[in-house]
This record gives structure tokens, C-alpha cells and sequence, in this order.
């Protein structure tokens, strides 16, 4: 039995083995750098980064990297090993404090949508001390930021973090207009669920759709799917229940809480949820989970598929973040209270939310942008891609009642008038539970669900950070110095509900009727697909709050832009020549052998017996013809899409054509495809079927 408690934690450079290991004068200079973000003094970084070495080397490690979020979406790391020469031709294990505070990789090959020249290759990477080092595999990894020379950020890190102290801001200046003074900051905090699939090895290595693109490219439906509901909380099959032992462990030595893990609603689908922490520390837990599920996976001959739509016809995988703002003394500030002051408290930040949605749709819709995430959205199993925030009745009720200013008849049957100061008391789980809204408030959190399984958590948390950031510098202004306190916070609240209640939907997300409701009445976006969000991103409306709030410069987020059309474009190109080889390489020769044998069934028959009937092969033999001549008809139209799309100049009217030409391509081919799969003798077919890939795991 695996010793929980003990193995906790065990490979990290967590508070309790600072404190053991460094000084005591130093231990309180590095608290201070964390909690305060002061600049850390070389001396005092020297005197850490001998204890990191020596704890890390007798825990065996030989190495140490700075371990960094780029814009690819999954972390980089480049190992350097401490050995150091000594003059009689040994060496000794040596780290310096320069080397644990700032690294310089060659920052060449990273995405950086053209804020750095590719012959200024330098890059920095800067020690991020609010998060803890950790030991993996060798290596001592230090999670750092990484910016350009000129000082651009180039990670997602960075943004997050800067997104963090915008909201820590903003909200510290609403705290003290309700005299809290031992208040020093309040962070936002992050619990991911994060969905995924598992499939057996040896089919996954069959598959080069699955290799290159991780999804699926062709694939005839199974005669059984999701429908029976048989998959959901399920009871867990040994081998992924052994996989899942593992991987909790590795992640428990990590310090990750992971805790809930439960079969999800499609065959082969999993999920695994964290106990929530400060979001910095969440994203990059998130992170390394990803990676280690993964990792772990190939140990019992499985493959981890992260991503959104790895299989159509089936659910795809999402993340759900859980989102909350608490302060240092622990009070959960989206957690309706008990008394009439934190209930006052509560409403305001509630309508800070509320507003924030409202006025950063767009920006919300565009952080979970991707092109596998644009299978999931709006396909009646994810939330739509309209952004909407659910309350549950009760509390809708409450906001209700303070807009017109009428009674509110709560739950225990009595009749409240609702001031702001006057809030009955609400069960933490209201009952009314809705997994179709893309922004749900559950109790004491709010819940976006609209992310992939394979986002990294930050860009979602940066723009929801950053609108509330906003929409509390707003309550702020026009809160502070005012003498009647509790009269303006009344009004500010009403007129908050009146001008942004049109966000607010308790229904059926994945209702058509609300669809039309949301652009038509209300006037919400849509936006379907990642090129029609992404223009959004550098509007003047969301230039000015990100640069206000001082999360990204102007040209950061230009180059975010390009960065997350380019990524875009490079992913369907992919996917299109994948498909396009697989037709060529794999299918049209299956079938035709496939067409072979049946012919020279026909001949040998024709020999055998007179009077043998040859209908039914040469009505299959016909219809294969026909279907292979549609394929190679439909591959050489794919190619010229790709030609035609490649001969756009710029990055917005390239990713409209892979959109409107390639995509569409690339359906058709494989809706024949898929028939030709259906019409052809299981053994003849060039790799594994989707029965066997979601039931193949036994
Ligand atoms: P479910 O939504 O599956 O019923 P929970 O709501 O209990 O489960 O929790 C889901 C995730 O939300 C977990 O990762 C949990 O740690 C996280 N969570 C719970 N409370 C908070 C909170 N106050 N802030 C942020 N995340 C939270
Ligand atoms: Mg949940």
C-alpha cells in the first residue's frame, strides 16, 4: 500500500523543505519575494539555489532546467547538468543563484508572431518563486517566465501572471470600501477537471491520424456508441484503474491534489479533477498532469489522447475551471455568507461577474479558441459558443427582486424586501444543476466550461481575470469616497443587473430556440469557429483593457494573434495532408485489394460451377469502383484547396480558407471514405475501427 502522506509531495521544493533546508534570515527574504513579489537579492538567490542542488541531488538528480510555458501549449524545458570541472580532472555538483534566476535558452525556434526577429534569438527565462521547484525524472525543473530580449512575453505564464495581480488590484480597493483591513491580497484560484481518453497502444500506433493530428481523420461510426449511458461513473476496468493508481502517485509526489478520478460519458473516456489552488499553481499542476498522464499511460500499453475531438460521433473531451477569488485570510469572496455584510460583499462581487461576461464575451470565447476545441463547441455536447452565465433560479430570483425593488420570497417561505444588506441564506449546491451552460455558479465558484481537454488553463483565466479586473475598477470608481456607501452599492448593483442581465440564462444551452434567442433578442455573439473570434482579440475595446490593466503590451497581443491564427492553420494543413496520404497510401489500396479478391471470387466461381450466382460480388465490386473513383476524385480536391488556401498572403484570409475550402474538403472525403469502410471486409481495412479503438481496452 502506497503511503499517501509520505510520498506527498516528496519530489518537490515545497515550503516545508525551504524551511528545513535554508537559513532562517533567507527562508524570510524568499517568503517575502513570494508573498510580495520583491526582487530576491543574488546573494540570498545563491544561497537557494545550493540548497535546491543538494536536495535535488541527493533526491538523484544530475540536472536542472527552467521549465517554461511558450505559446505551443506545452511546456519546454532544456537540461543543463550541475557538473562543474575542478583542476584535478573531477567535478563537483555546483548551482548559482544567476543560474536559478534567469536562464537564457536560444528563444529562436518558439513561436513569437513576430516580436522577435529570428536573428535576435535570445530569449530569458526568469525564475517564477510563487511557484515551487520540482524534481522530474533527473532534472530539477524550475518553473520560470519566458520573455524576448526586448522584454515581450513570449509565454503564457507572464500574461497570468500579470492578469493575477490586475485583479488582486482591483479587488483590494473593493475590500477596503467594506474595511477589511487585514486583508493584504486576494488570488484567484483554479480547480481543472480534466477530461481524456485512453486507447490501447498497438491500435494507436496503427492509426497516422492519431500519431500526427491526435484525433481521428476517418472512421465509420461503431454499431454501438454512447447511447446507452453505460460508460458514465461506470465501474473502472483493472488496467485503467492500475493507470490511474499511477498516475495518482506520480502526481501526489508532485504536490498535485489530485482527487476525483470517474469513467466520462463517451467509451474510453476518463476524467480527473484536483482539489482547487491558486490559479499560477494550478496552471502549471495542470500542465505537468497532462504531460504525466501521458507519460504514465505508455507504462500499461495505452495512449492518453488529450484531444478535443479525438473520435466523431462521440463526446469530446473539455476541461472545466473552476474559478474563485479568496483572500490571504481564506475568504472565499463568491461564497454568498451568512451575514448581511458578506452578503453585500457577495452581490457586488457577483455582479462584477456578471458584467465581466457581458462585456468579454468575445474575449472569453476566444481564450478557449482552437481549432480541435471548434469540433466540441456548439455540437450538443460541449456548451454552446455562445457565452452565457447560469445562476440557478434562487439566486435569479434574489437579482430579480433587487432590480424592481419587490419582495423575494425565499425558499423558508418568508417574505424578504431585499436591500443589498438583506440576502437569505444559500445552500451551497443549489439543486438546480445545469451541464449545458458554458458559465455555470455552482454555490461558491463559477464554472467555465468551455475549454479543451488539451488548453492550457492560463488564456482562459487571463481574460476572465482581466474583465473582472475591469468591472471592479469601474465599482470601485464609483464607490470610493462616497458618503452614502451603502445607497450608491445599492444603486450600482441594480444598474448592474438591469444593464447585463441579457447574460444571464438558467435554460438549455444546447436548445436551438435559445440560440436564436441569444444573437437575435439579445444580442449575443456567436462565433463559431476560431477565425471568427480571433479578430476580437486585438479590437479597441479589448486592446484597451488588456493594456490598461497592463496584462499585455500592444504588441503582444498582435503577435498573439498571429500566433493563435498561424497555430490555426498549421493544424488543419496537417490534418489535410494526413488525410490526404492516408487516402493515397492506405485506403484506395485496401479497397482496390479488397475489389481483387471479390473479382477473382467471380472468376473462380464462373470455373467452379456453372450455375453459381456472382450478384451480389459484382454489385459490391461496382459499388467499391465507384466509391474509390469519389475518393481519389475528393483527394485531388482536397490538394488543390490546400493550394488554393496556401496562396493567401496574410494570416487572417489564410485561416478563413482552411475554414471555408479546406475543412469542408476534408469533410467530404471523409463522409466517402467512411462508406468505403463500411462497404469493405474488416480484415482488408488498413487499421483499426472505431469499435475497436473506444471498446479495445478491456
Ligand atoms: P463537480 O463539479 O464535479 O460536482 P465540485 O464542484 O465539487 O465537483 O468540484 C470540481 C472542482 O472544483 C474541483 O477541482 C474542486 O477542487 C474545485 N473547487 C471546489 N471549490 C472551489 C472553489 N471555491 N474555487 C475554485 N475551485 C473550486
Ligand atoms: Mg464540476
Amino acid at each position: 500500500m502506497t503511503n499517501v502522506p509520505e510520498i506527498f509531495g516528496s519530489l518537490v521544493f515545497n515550503d516545508g523543505v525551504m524551511r528545513a533546508r535554508l537559513p532562517k534570515d533567507t527562508y524570510e527574504l524568499l517568503k517575502k519575494t513570494m508573498i510580495e513579489g520583491k526582487r530576491l537579492d543574488i546573494s540570498v538567490a545563491n544561497v537557494v539555489a545550493n540548497a535546491m542542488k543538494n536536495w535535488a541531488t541527493e533526491k538523484g538528480a544530475t540536472h536542472y532546467t527552467h521549465w517554461f510555458q511558450p505559446m505551443t501549449g506545452i511546456t519546454a524545458e532544456k537540461h543543463d547538468s550541475f557538473i562543474s570541472p575542478t583542476p584535478d580532472g573531477k567535478v563537483i555538483m555546483e548551482f548559482s543563484g544567476k543560474e536559478l534566476v534567469q536562464g537564457e535558452p536560444d528563444a529562436s525556434s518558439f513561436p513569437s508572431g513576430g516580436l522577435r526577429a529570428t536573428f535576435e534569438a535570445r530569449g530569458y527565462t526568469a525564475w517564477d518563486p510563487t511557484s515551487y521547484a520540482f524534481i522530474k525524472g533527473n532534472t530539477l525543473c524550475i518553473p520560470t517566465a519566458f520573455c524576448s530580449y526586448g522584454g515581450q512575453a513570449l509565454d503564457k505564464k507572464t500574461p497570468l501572471l500579470r492578469s493575477m495581480e490586475a485583479l488582486n488590484r482591483q479587488a483590494m480597493r473593493i475590500i477596503k470600501l467594506f474595511g477589511q483591513d487585514d486583508v493584504k491580497c486576494v488570488r484567484a484560484c483554479v480547480g481543472p477537471e480534466q477530461e481524456y481518453f485512453l486507447i490501447a497502444k498497438e491500435m494507436f500506433d496503427k492509426r497516422k491520424d492519431l500519431i500526427y493530428a491526435g484525433r481521428t481523420l476517418y472512421g465509420a461510426k461503431s454499431p454501438k456508441g454512447q447511447e446507452l449511458e453505460d460508460h458514465y461513473f461506470g465501474s473502472i476496468k483493472p488496467r485503467v484503474a492500475a493507470y490511474m493508481e499511477e498516475l495518482n502517485e506520480e502526481l501526489w509526489k508532485l504536490g498535485i491534489l489530485a482527487k476525483t478520478e470517474h469513467n466520462e460519458v463517451a467509451p474510453a473516456q476518463h476524467e480527473l479533477a484536483p482539489i482547487y489552488t491558486t490559479l499560477n499553481i494550478a496552471t502549471d499542476h495542470n500542465q505537468l498532469t497532462m504531460e504525466i498522464m501521458q507519460r504514465v499511460a505508455k507504462n500499461h500499453g495505452l495512449v492518453c489522447l488529450l484531444h478535443e475531438k479525438p473520435f466523431a460521433g462521440v463526446n469530446g473531451s473539455g476541461k472545466h475551471n473552476n474559478w474563485s477569488i479568496e483572500t490571504d485570510t481564506g475568504i472565499n469572496l463568491l461564497k454568498p455568507g451568512e451575514t448581511p455584510y458578506e452578503n453585500a460583499q457577495f452581490l457586488l462581487f457577483l455582479c462584477a461577474v456578471i458584467q465581466a461576461v457581458d462585456d468579454y464575451q468575445d474575449l472569453l470565447r476566444l481564450s478557449v479558441a482552437t481549432a480541435g476545441n471548434d469540433h466540441r463547441l456548439g455540437a450538443n455536447e460541449a456548451p454552446p459558443a455562445v457565452v452565457s452565465v447560469f445562476l440557478g433560479d434562487e439566486l435569479t430570483a434574489i437579482l430579480d427582486a433587487i432590480e424592481k425593488d419587490t419582495p423575494y420570497l425565499a425558499a423558508e417561505k418568508t417574505l424578504l424586501r431585499l436591500g443589498v444588506h438583506v440576502l437569505p441564506r444559500l445552500p451551497k449546491d443549489t439543486t438546480d444543476r445545469n451541464r449545458t451552460s458554458p458559465f455555470a455558479f455552482t454555490g461558491n465558484k463559477f464554472e467555465f466550461r468551455m475549454l479543451g481537454s488539451s488548453n492550457s488553463i492560463a488564456c482562459a483565466n487571463i481574460m476572465l481575470n482581466s474583465a473582472v479586473a475591469e468591472a471592479l475598477r469601474l465599482f470601485a470608481d464609483r464607490l470610493e469616497g462616497k458618503d452614502d456607501f451603502n445607497g450608491e452599492l445599492h444603486k450600482l448593483i441594480r444598474d448592474t443587473i438591469k444593464a447585463h442581465k441579457r447574460i444571464i440564462f438558467n435554460g438549455n444551452g444546447y436548445d436551438e430556440k435559445w440560440i436564436e434567442e441569444a444573437t437575435k433578442v439579445r444580442g449575443l455573439y456567436n462565433f463559431k469557429t476560431t477565425p471568427d473570434c480571433m479578430p476580437c482579440l486585438i479590437s479597441e475595446k479589448n486592446t484597451a483593457l488588456l493594456v490598461n490593466h497592463r496584462i499585455y503590451t500592444k504588441e503582444e497581443l498582435y503577435s498573439r494573434y498571429e500566433i493563435m491564427l498561424d497555430n490555426y492553420c498549421k493544424i488543419i494543413n496537417i490534418e489535410a495532408l494526413t488525410m490526404i496520404d492516408m487516402s493515397r497510401k492506405e485506403i484506395l489500396p485496401a479497397v482496390c485489394d479488397y475489389i481483387k479478391t471479390l473479382s477473382e471470387t467471380v472468376v473462380s466461381k464462373k470455373a467452379a460451377c456453372s450455375s453459381a450466382g456472382y450478384a451480389y460480388e459484382e454489385k459490391l465490386i461496382k459499388r467499391l469502383s465507384t466509391l474509390t473513383e469519389i475518393i481519389d476524385m475528393r483527394t485531388e480536391e482536397l490538394e488543390q484547396k490546400l493550394i488554393y488556401a496556401k496562396g493567401k498572403t496574410n494570416v487572417t484570409a489564410l485561416s478563413a480558407s482552411y475554414r471555408d475550402d479546406v475543412i469542408p474538403a476534408m469533410q467530404c472525403l471523409r463522409e466517402v471514405a467512411d462508406e468505403a469502410e463500411n462497404a469493405t471486409a474488416e480484415k482488408y481495412w488498413p487499421y483499426p475501427t472505431y469499435g475497436q479503438l473506444l471498446f479495445g481496452v478491456r
